[in-house]
């Protein structure tokens, strides 16, 4: 690893020491609603609580995928991004699990008591100290991507501005629950809560499908990458296609290039060289950058002829 201020190395490793923090703000958050839970417990709360658990996954899922790039940066690690995905997914659906058990277990409770389930104002004390530290991981990142300009940072700190609305909209579910005594009012909260969750779980599926999927095209950069590269390479080597498809926070590129027949070995692996070098001086988030050759066309052509 590089160690170079500046180089994507550090930036990386800068990143995840980031997430790492917000890791820590995570766990003290659920830590904090738990013990509130334990003491006066409320279907808000457990749906608050619910979303910090499936936050925190996502934390370390980021956490990890930077601590893991920033330290081998020669290959794409494909499996570990498979593991990684599944674990997630994996995660996600025990804490969905018991989340819903609990959920209707509430419903049925609810059912036949009518009674609401937020009895006093004490989870706001868990839901404002939630807002609190939300807010605070919010500066944090938002702060950290000025500086490193590391995608996953800017990404996670929309997400904590967003779930800082959802701690105001826990706190006014519980003041208006108690307030009205109201089973409708609390139902209501409940659901926009549950919104919130969703949100968190969008984010945790798709970013494992993409990955699973191979990554997601972009045409924009694909489209800069062969103009720098049209620039730095011989006009006798055509670019049949460059494709740079974003992974998470970095992008894979794959290039298939036609060259002379008779180029030698020597020759394309110093083309290899240069084309890599060209496009990682282009784009500092370019992970892996894979290259075919193949021989040109009308070369190709006449071949055909001649065998048939
Ligand atoms: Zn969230």
């Amino acid at each position: 690893m590089s160690t170079r201020r500046n180089s994507i190395g550090w930036r990386l490793y800068s990143a995840s020491r980031v997430f790492a923090l917000s890791t820590l703000i995570s766990a003290t958050g659920i830590g904090v609603e738990l013990v509130v839970f334990t003491v006066a417990s409320s279907i808000i709360l457990l749906t608050d609580l619910f979303h910090w658990a499936v936050d925190t996954v996502l934390e370390v899922v980021f956490l990890l995928t930077l601590m893991f790039t920033s330290r081998t940066r020669k290959r794409f690690p494909w499996s570990t991004v498979i593991i990684e995905s599944s674990l997630t997914t994996f995660s996600c659906l025990i804490i969905l699990g018991v989340y819903f058990y609990m959920f209707v277990d509430y419903l049925f409770n609810a059912y036949e008591s009518v009674n609401i389930s937020t009895q006093s104002y004490t989870p706001l004390v868990a839901t404002i100290t939630g807002g609190f530290l939300t807010l605070l991981t919010y500066i944090i990142l938002k702060k950290s991507y000025k500086q490193y300009k590391v995608e996953l940072l800017r990404v996670d700190s929309i997400h904590a501005l967003v779930d800082v609305i959802a701690a105001v909209v826990a706190s006014l579910g519980v003041i208006l629950t108690v307030y009205t005594k109201n089973m409708a009012v609390e139902i209501f909260f409940t659901f926009i809560l549950m919104l919130f969750v969703f949100h968190s779980l969008v984010e945790v599926f798709r970013n494992n499908i993409k990955a699973i999927m191979g990554g997601e095209l972009n045409a924009e950069l694909s489209l800069e990458l062969k103009k720098k590269l049209e620039e730095n390479i011989n006009k006798n080597i055509n670019i049949a296609n460059i494709e740079a498809r974003k992974l998470g926070s970095f992008y894979v590129v794959n290039i298939e290039l036609e060259v002379d027949p008779d180029t030698t070995i020597l020759e394309i692996h110093r083309l290899r060289r240069k084309v890599i070098r060209a496009i990682t001086e282009k784009c500092d988030l370019v992970y892996h950058v894979d290259i075919r050759f193949n021989p040109k066309h009308a070369w190709r052509k006449r071949y055909l002829r001649k065998q048939y």
